[in-house]
């Protein structure tokens, strides 16, 4: 037999414990206070935390819509970004390590909400950057999706691996999102992904010709 509910006031039970808002009769604390509050023609904008939060992931979110352009924009900007390898090598990758990553968490951060985690995977997660996944899951999601496509840690977010998995199927080589990745090097944080990947390449590049002569 279920237990009888504790008798509740209007400022919450007997006991002290919180009310749930939906257990006053559907009258929650917010819509009391709106009410209460003096009318007046100036309405602030920016001060509500959803549209708040809401606001932070338009971009995030537009960049997954544009998963396919930003797939083919980033391959161009590697290339650019690899032909400038001799100018980054006699100035010293150590040099210019500071300015670019200064750009590049701007950048990034505009537009992915980039963590800097020093080992970017955009391209094979459709352009949703996992680390913004409050569990920081580098391999799909966990089973906690809500039934709206949201987070279960953040309500009001949509799942970055759902919407990893919509920009990848944007994308031309959107089956990389299958390929596992390995676990996050935390002592590459707030270092750059873009001269990393560019020294990689370069690397890369010198050893097969290398082997070709
Ligand atoms: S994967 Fe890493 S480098 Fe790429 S956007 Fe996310 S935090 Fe930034």
């Amino acid at each position: 037999m279920a237990e009888k509910p504790a008798s509740t006031t209007a400022s919450g039970p007997a006991d002290g414990t919180a009310t749930p808002p939906s257990a006053s009769g559907g009258v929650t604390q917010a819509t009391i206070v709106k009410k209460t509050a003096p009318k007046s023609d100036y309405k602030p904008s920016n001060v509500s935390p959803q549209r708040r939060v809401q606001r932070s992931y338009t971009v995030r979110l537009w960049s997954v819509r544009h998963s396919r352009f930003l797939e083919w924009f980033y391959a161009r900007f590697a290339d650019a970004f690899l032909a400038l390898h001799p100018l980054w090598k006699a100035i010293g990758y150590g040099r210019v390590e500071g300015p670019v990553k200064f750009v590049e968490k701007r950048v990034k951060g505009f537009m992915f909400d980039c963590r800097m985690c020093g080992q970017c995977v955009l391209s094979s997660t459709g352009m949703s950057c996992p680390m913004n996944c409050p569990k920081q899951l580098r391999n799909g999601p966990c089973g906690g999706v809500r039934a709206n496509g949201n987070c279960e840690v953040e309500p009001d977010m949509p799942c970055v691996w759902v919407k990893a998995w919509e920009g990848s199927r944007n994308m031309r080589h959107g089956d990389a999102i299958l390929a596992v990745q390995k676990p996050v090097d935390q002592s590459l944080r707030e270092t750059s992904a873009w001269l990393r990947v560019t020294a990689l390449a370069a690397a890369e590049r010198e050893k097969a010709r290398t082997e070709a002569a």
